[in-house]
């Protein structure tokens, strides 16, 4: 077969009639898959020759090197599943056009799929999103931390008790963020709301080079400053939130949206898959100026392994 040196068409931005128009066949569906996943010519998934055949009725390749048989989707997340591919392409779709996400019950009912079904196919594209950008955080970075669970109506105040007491309300995980003004946010589960703790993630997500950071007063961020980074903050306990540019209202904004995400479409969220929303919402949040996402999401579950339903299950009943 001919090298193929066209990359894969950007469609720019997605929308429902074009999601019909362009993905509307398994074949359509495959032929974008085919151009994600080698998009220099198709290789063989064993030997890596480039000298393949098509088997069309099958939608199939044959290596003509080592003979090997297989199809664009083999060793993917697609293959197992008995869903067609045009479900599969709504499912990416439905969840990437949605700011807030979407649950399995919603899934369930817009692609007419049984809930199992959907909530796998739910776990399946998050896990594939969840290796999202890890680049360090630069330039201007707030950082703060916040309490998921519980009640939502209570939320809020909980949230203000636990300023006042410095210790998060039981039952409920502490989540950690840091997010670089104009780019991109990093969230992470933590249980202890200690220096070490938050010293360790500004150190993992924050570059060393980053101009300043800003938290609120509480006393286990001193000392992240040094020579090339500033540390500001703001008193919360004295009811100042703004000083000219420093605040932390970027990583509140980003919390109340993740709350609100959890509320509207997931209604509730068991600690153990917390990380995993994070992870979803991270990636959603990174591309909310991101015109391809649908391919891109596309790429990344294309490039990424198959997620055992069985160890899924496992997990949920762990
Ligand atoms: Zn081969």
């Amino acid at each position: 077969m001919a090298k193929r040196t066209q990359k894969a068409q950007p469609k720019g931005e997605m929308n429902l009639m074009k999601l019909m128009e362009q993905f509307g066949t398994d074949e359509k569906c495959r032929m974008l898959l085919e151009k994600l996943r080698w998009p220099e010519g198709v290789r063989c998934t064993r030997c890596q020759s480039d000298k393949i055949s098509r088997i069309y009725k099958r939608n199939q390749f044959v290596c003509d090197a080592c003979d090997y048989q297989f199809s664009v989707t083999a060793g993917t997340i697609f293959h197992d599943s008995h869903m067609p591919l045009p479900k599969w392409f709504a499912a990416v779709y439905l969840m990437c056009e949605s700011r807030k996400g979407i649950s399995a019950n919603q899934l369930k009912r817009t692609l007419n799929v049984a809930y199992q079904t959907a909530w796998h196919l739910c776990h399946r594209i998050r896990k594939a999103v969840a290796d999202a950008d890890t680049s360090p955080l630069v330039g201007t970075v707030e950082v703060d931390e916040t309490f998921i669970g519980g009640k939502a109506k209570n939320m809020h105040k909980a949230d203000r008790a636990r300023r006042i007491q410095g210790r998060g309300p039981s039952g409920k995980a502490m989540v950690l963020a840091a997010i670089q003004r104009g780019g991109g946010v990093r969230l992470r589960v933590e249980d202890r709301r200690d220096r070490e703790t938050l010293h360790a993630f500004i150190k993992g997500e924050i570059s060393p080079d980053a101009a300043r950071i800003m938290t609120d007063e509480f006393e286990a961020y001193k000392g992240i400053e040094d020579e090339n980074t500033t540390h500001e903050t703001v008193n919360h306990s004295k009811d100042e939130y703004v000083r000219g540019d420093v605040h932390t209202n970027t990583a509140e904004g980003v919390f109340s949206l993740f709350k609100r995400s959890l509320v509207g479409a997931y209604h509730q969220v068991s600690v153990k898959h917390l990380d995993r929303y994070l992870d979803e919402f991270s990636f959603r949040f990174d591309n909310r100026n991101n015109p391809y996402l649908f391919r891109d999401t596309l790429l990344r579950l294309i490039s990424s392994e198959n997620l055992e339903y069985k160890e899924l299950v496992k997990d949920e009943a762990a």
